[in-house]
């Protein structure tokens, strides 16, 4: 394990289980509707190489990249938005995959986005939804951006591994862990 790494919050195995209920949960709900997943890059990418596995049906895969983090403090999300995805949203319900929830400005920018571009519903899957509150998570209130779909809750610290980074490093960990402290 790298030095930097302290403990371990979720382990590969405890992920694999999770992410297949969600494909399998998530396949079901959208049926025969097509949807299209954008993919908020680059955080979300091995949840979502293991979330399509288990999604047996039609869907499609965009993609778009939002950046906030300097180091392990958020600023401002700036967005890059591929040539032609308005023409491949337009009309279709969209899901959107992303990699954590915590302020929510990632996933509420774009979801305007989205909608701009003519997506017919904006829906969203997280695999970690990071909760501020001391008060657990069941008992915090939805904001108008809660994902509509959520791996695991985490409490409020920062986190690397299966695609989360630190500046760069510790994406291709198969597990999720915080940082050591110190
Ligand atoms: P939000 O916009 O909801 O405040 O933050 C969401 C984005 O910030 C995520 O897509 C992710 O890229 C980044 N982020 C938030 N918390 C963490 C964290 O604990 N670890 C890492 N690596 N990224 C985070
Ligand atoms: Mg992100």
């Amino acid at each position: 394990m790298p030095p930097a790494i302290g403990q371990v919050l979720f382990d590969a195995e405890t992920i694999a289980r999770r992410v297949r209920d969600l494909g399998r949960e998530l396949a079901e709900t959208y049926r025969d509707r097509e949807p299209v997943l954008v993919a908020v890059m680059k955080g979300c990418v091995l949840f979502l190489a293991d979330l399509v596995r288990a999604w047996e049906g039609p869907m499609d895969l965009e993609f778009i990249t939002a950046e906030s983090y300097e180091g392990t403090e958020p600023g401002a999300v700036h967005l890059a938005v591929p040539e032609g995805l308005a023409d491949r949203v337009a009309g279709r319900p969209v899901l959107v995959v992303d990699d954590i929830f915590d302020t929510g400005a990632t996933l509420a920018t774009v979801r305007e986005a989205l909608l701009a571009m003519g997506a017919e519903e904006v829906r969203s899957v997280v695999l970690l939804h990071k909760h501020t509150d001391a008060a657990p998570p069941s008992s915090a209130p939805a904001g108008p951006a809660a994902p509509d779909w959520v791996g695991f809750d985490v409490a409020d610290r920062f986190v690397v591994g299966y695609g989360l980074d630190l500046d760069g490093r510790y994406r291709n960990l198969s597990y999720v862990a915080a940082l050591r402290k110190g």
